[in-house]
């Protein structure tokens, strides 16, 4: 089945989609474009853009949809919802702005606007097919290459601007379309920041901590590693070990069926549990798909009834942050089989790695 025949058999009768979200339109009609919509009819669907995408809609998208380029982009939705006699407009109430809501409601004479197309399109997204699978698995390959790569190339008197510039090079050199999001390289003090933003400044002795991911088929990877620069203290080896253990706790907890919050609650019993109590300050893990961070969470404020289920994609990515001191993060990527067992993308070593570190 195509995304847009699964879309279809919820859309609900009578009533029209209009599909805001960039991530949503590639999502369903298979092709990436950044101005217009998608118009979606039980039995007619639309993709609406502007001059410069046309040639490659029609050869890129999803057969089932025809390519137009209206001169006004009301006027012709308006056009084909009278001629469908549809007054019920379904909208994207997590991307549609207000201003556009209010422009469309002025322009639609008799139509009502409604929200329900984000929630319907996550409730798809979060299961992932078998072709959404494989994109996944190949960004997560082109990443653990580069973690192979870089642990050649780190040296002391390099940025940790360079370290990320390297890893963002050679995934792009290796078959990513592009990056997932912005790669984290920080090292010694800054470690302990998790979203931490490279320096110009020489690596720092002590922990290094690498968060990247490549973009392949449309679909993101994301991976984090925590390598020592020199030799790790008693302290530092106790950080890395609980992280560790936590991670390795957590991925072995997962199934489908089991708890989202009940994933998080594992590792962080034992973050806690060694005394770190208050140090993961952020959640277990977040879903990943055309989007970085999708459903579903891996979270203590997930809700009871959330589960893992088969196709769901997720990262387990525990950590611990001593301000002004240092951090560690591990992250792995895993997808819930269809037989309910977890298979984890991720194959790079996670075992504490110590590099050469003479100055
Ligand atoms: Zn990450
Ligand atoms: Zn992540």
């Amino acid at each position: 089945m195509t995304h847009l025949e699964a879309f279809l058999q919820k859309l609900p009768a009578g009533a029209a989609a209009l599909i805001s979200a960039p991530q949503n339109q590639y999502y369903l009609s298979g092709f990436p474009f950044e101005d217009g919509y998608l118009l979606i009819f039980a039995d007619e669907a639309l993709l609406l853009t502007d001059s410069r995408y046309v040639e490659a809609a029609e050869k890129g998208a999803d057969p089932a949809f025809t390519v137009a380029c209206p001169k006004k982009m009301s006027e012709a939705i308006g056009e084909r919802l009278s001629a469908h006699g549809v007054t019920t407009l379904m909208v994207e109430e997590d991307h549609l702005t207000l201003a556009a809501k209010d422009r469309f409601e002025k322009a639609l004479d008799g139509v009502t606007l409604t929200g329900g197309v984000s929630a319907l399109l996550t409730a798809l997204r979060v299961q992932k097919d078998e072709k959404e699978l494989s994109a996944i698995a190949t960004a997560q390959s082109i990443t653990d290459a580069a973690f192979s790569h870089i642990l050649n190339y780190i040296k002391p008197g390099l940025r940790e601007i360079d370290v990320a510039l390297e890893l963002e090079f050679f995934m792009r050199k290796n078959g990513a379309a592009g990056l997932a999001f912005q790669t984290i390289a920080v090292s010694g003090s800054a470690s302990s920041l998790p979203h931490g933003v490279p320096r110009d400044c020489p690596l720092e002795k002590g922990f290094l901590t690498m968060d990247f991911g490549a973009r392949y088929g449309g679909y993101c990877s994301d991976m984090t590693r925590t390598v020592v620069l020199g030799r790790a203290d008693e302290e530092m080896k106790k950080v890395y070990d609980t992280v560790l253990t936590a991670q390795k706790a957590a991925l072995a907890a997962a199934a489908s069926g089991v708890s989202c919050k009940k994933l998080d609650s594992v590792a962080r019993d034992i973050i806690d549990g060694a005394g770190y109590v208050g140090r993961f300050g952020h959640s277990l893990g977040h879903g990943v798909g055309i989007d970085i961070h999708e459903a579903p969470r891996l979270s203590f404020t997930a809700k009871d009834e959330d589960v893992l289920l088969p196709g769901h994609v997720v990262t387990f990515e525990p950590g611990i942050y001593l301000p002004g001191r240092y951090g560690c993060r591990i992250e792995d990527m895993a997808a819930v089989r269809a037989d309910g067992t977890l298979l984890d993308f991720t194959k790079s070593e996670k075992e504490m790695i110590e590099l050469p570190w003479n100055c």
